[in-house]
């Protein structure tokens, strides 16, 4: 189990499966392999399975333990949600044990006190419900499930099921149970879940994505969401992945992120990257490298 203790807060990964994903030049349409040569830290087996040519991606949520309050950030892909679409045959019927992870790190679903979710896409907001033989019910019943207006509104009343209608089925099963049960409630950049844990805009993967950044005197992090899909993405901020919604805004957005994380040294939390999972941005005189974070020790952990 990877841990991290910034400031007052202990952060914990939460697996729900770490495995081979899309192969880059798939998930990055123009990618230069070439990438590969320049930074060989990019095609270790952590983040990259040379015999297959995939890319290793991690699907996971990130526990918050922070002035008593249990925080769940996102909340991947879900069991046995029907997703036999082609671009979804990875998040069909599974069968994942996300929930004992989530028992190995001490947290039972009532212990939960806030569900954050940074966007509404299949792989973000699948575990907000679990099946009860009957229906979709609320897998956290003592939750406040938290997420942006405008990105509730992008895929209801919005453009969303017009620019990815695959995920339609994912607002019906993940989102608006939540909806129905009264646990949902709306926040806006600027808005704090605990202190100094604050939510900030993150737009361009999605036109409203939402980030959660910890600001202490003695460190902070960035639950960065999809503003990178891969550490690649450091080395060539240019690169967004194909479901990037505005791409221009998806540049500006990482390029931000990338030089709050570089000038305050804070800890990059993103979703999908393969071990450690998180880590550090250091400025180097092209740009910027990938430094992988040291976890806690499993034992303290
Ligand atoms: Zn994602």
């Amino acid at each position: 189990m990877t841990s991290f203790t910034v400031g007052q807060a202990r952060v914990t990964r939460i697996e729900e499966v770490l495995e081979r994903g899309f192969r880059p030049d798939f998930l990055f349409p123009g990618f230069d392999p070439d990438l590969f040569a320049r930074h060989p830290i990019l095609a270790g087996a952590n983040f990259y399975d040379a015999a297959s040519g995939s890319l290793m991606s991690s699907i996971q949520s990130w526990l918050i333990r922070i002035g008593g309050k249990t925080i769940l950030v996102d909340t991947c892909s879900g069991n046995g949600k029907a997703r036999a679409l082609p671009l979804f045959q990875r998040f069909h019927m599974l069968d994942l044990p996300y929930l004992d992870n989530l028992a190995r790190a001490g947290v039972a679903p009532e212990d939960v006190d806030i569900v954050f979710i940074t966007h509404l896409h299949v792989d973000h907001v699948g575990w907000n419900t679990r099946w009860d033989g009957s229906r979709w019910i609320p897998t956290f019943p003592n939750a406040r499930y938290v997420f942006g207006l405008a990105e509730f509104e992008h895929w209801t009343t919005g453009e969303g099921p017009k620019l990815f209608p695959e995920n339609v089925a994912v607002i019906e099963d993940s989102v608006m149970p939540i909806v129905s049960a009264g646990l949902a409630s709306f926040v806006e950049p600027g808005d704090e879940l605990a202190p100094g844990l604050t939510v900030v805009a993150a737009p361009g993967h999605t036109l409203n994505q939402l980030n959660l950044v910890y600001e202490s005197t003695s460190g902070g992090f960035v639950c960065s969401a999809d503003v990178f899909h891969q550490p690649i993405q450091i080395y060539a901020p240019q690169i967004n992945s194909r479901f990037c919604e505005d791409q221009d805004a998806a540049r500006a957005t990482r390029a931000r992120l990338l030089r709050y994380l570089a000038d305050t040294g804070s800890l990059l939390m993103p979703i999908h990257f393969g071990p450690p999972h998180a880590g550090f941005v250091r400025r180097e005189a092209e740009g910027y490298r990938f430094e992988p974070a040291i976890p806690l020790a499993s034992a303290a952990a």
